[in-house]
């Protein structure tokens, strides 16, 4: 296979770039790129760590006269999110991905790219092999499995780190810093429910051609999630009609706002569901006509069947859970106008055999306000005869006002640029928070050159971006004792 990225500036950025792109390196199962970076760092002489999760750090002394500055941390993941198009036959497990140039982009031919966070590492590596640039003691923190609950993260030892610098190299986004983020959690609630058998009309109704989206970077944008909604018809249904539920489900991920929902029940009066649901249509578009304008609801019958139904009782019990539990965004951020403070997002549910499961991702940049989401979640769902667990739990990295190291950036930045960055906080999570933790007095920031569209296969990353960027990233380590 001949080189596609042949020829593309930074030459060395690229080079690392298109060898990451050939290894494969999913979510859990990073081993072969995290011994990727281990022989790298054999060959180069160069300290290193590497974990039985698979993270890695590369530590490497400071140049002649760097000795006194401070240590410079930099910090990206290996893992990435596999997503491809229905026709496309790569297999993340096996195969490296089919890049090419488009214009000022790299991208992959019916896959991610894994720009994110793929970037991150070949910066690194282009730095760590340099033998002209000067630097300070550099430690790079390469970790695994950020995009499933950032464990690698959670679980690495940093006590070899002599830094209290962190530049994290995660966002997507030239010119804007982050420098701070939610914390946050997965709920998982559930609610024990009773059958009984009845030969009843069976109706099938379904939700579908919602945008859906990012359940933190695009809870704000008004768009409807498939299963409140749905859940929401249901209860409009129950107040007019008789319905007992068979089945139930929607969504397939808890970070994102599910697209599509369906539910089968058993009805009594099939006509007046036709026409009830043609008056939720009218309102459910008029209400979501700006924000999700493509909304359908649709009841299809299935004739008379004799099937295990949810008994009355039950699924009351429900549509009063679903329409009671908190979804969407709680508060907004006085301090920084635009910013959500707190939210949670329904986006798995399923209606088993004997239970009911609700997964909320709930996300919060004040730790005691998503921990009020967190006790309303448990009091109604208890209340209601159910239970709820809490997992993934990461903290919140929390805006700091005064960062010198921010300052710096910022310094440097329109030094360069002649214009400053953006400085912003973001209503999802980034490693920083977890690593701010394990280091006493971690100064962070994170940042990275333009990619567009990450986590879906039209993923792409500007070359020009990625050259201005490594020269920025030059001139920080350059400039830093
Ligand atoms: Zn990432």
């Amino acid at each position: 296979m001949g080189k596609k990225l042949a020829g593309l500036q930074p030459e060395r950025v690229f080079h690392y770039f298109e060898e990451i792109c050939s290894i494969p390196h999913p979510s859990y199962r990073e081993e072969r790129i995290s011994n990727y970076l281990t022989t790298f760092a054999k060959e180069h002489g160069l300290e290193y760590y590497q974990d039985e999760l698979h993270n890695v750090i590369i530590i490497k002394e400071a140049t002649d006269g760097y000795e006194a500055a401070e240590p410079l941390i930099l910090q990206g993941h290996m893992d990435m999110v596999c997503e491809k198009d229905a026709d496309c036959s790569i297999d993340f497990e096996q195969d490296g991905l089919d890049l090419y140039v488009d214009g000022d982009f790299v991208t992959a031919r019916g896959t991610t790219l894994g720009g994110d966070d793929g970037i991150a590492i070949a910066y690194a590596l282009a730095i760590l092999e340099s033998g002209e640039l000067a630097h300070p003691r550099l430690e790079f923190v390469c970790t695994v499995c950020e995009e499933v609950g950032m464990e690698g993260a959670t679980g690495i030892d940093v006590s070899m780190l002599k830094g209290k610098r962190l530049l994290n190299l995660d966002s997507e986004e030239e010119g804007i810093f982050l420098a701070g983020c939610a914390g946050g959690c997965t709920a998982e609630c559930v609610l024990p429910v009773t059958r009984e058998t009845v030969k009843q009309t069976v109706m099938e109704i379904r939700v579908k051609v919602l945008l859906g989206g990012h359940s933190g970077t695009e809870i704000d944008k008004g768009r409807a999630n498939a299963n409140q909604l749905l859940a929401r018809i249901l209860m409009e249904l129950l107040a007019k009609t008789g319905v007992q539920l068979i089945s139930f489900e929607g969504g397939s991920k808890d970070n994102a706002i599910p697209r599509e929902a369906r539910l089968v029940a058993a009805v009594t009066d099939e006509e007046s569901i036709y026409r009830i649901l043609e008056e939720l249509n009218a309102a459910i578009a008029r209400e979501y006509r700006a924000s999700d304008p493509g909304i359908q609801i649709e009841g299809i019958s299935n004739g008379t069947e004799n099937r295990q139904v949810l008994t009355r009782e039950c699924t009351r019990t429900v549509a009063s859970l679903l329409n009671a539990l908190p979804n969407g965004i709680q508060t907004m951020s006085m301090d920084i106008p635009g910013l959500v403070e707190t939210s949670l997002n329904l986006g798995i549910l399923k209606l088993e055999q004997e239970e009911l499961h609700l997964h909320y991702s709930v996300r919060s940049s004040i730790g005691s306000d998503g921990e009020y989401v967190m006790h309303k979640l448990k009091l109604i769902t208890e209340q209601l005869g159910g239970s709820v667990s809490f997992r993934g739990r990461y903290p919140a990295w929390e805006y700091r006002k005064d960062s010198a190291f921010r300052e710096e950036l910022v310094r440097i930045y329109a030094e360069m640029f002649g214009t400053e960055p953006k400085v912003e906080t973001i209503h999802a999570g980034v490693e920083c928070g977890i690593l701010a933790q394990k280091i006493e007095g971690l100064d962070c920031v994170s940042m990275g050159p333009d990619i567009f569209d990450i986590h879906t296969t039209s993923e792409r990353l500007s070359i020009s971006s990625t050259k201005r960027m490594w020269e920025y990233l030059q001139n920080i380590v350059k400039k830093t004792p």
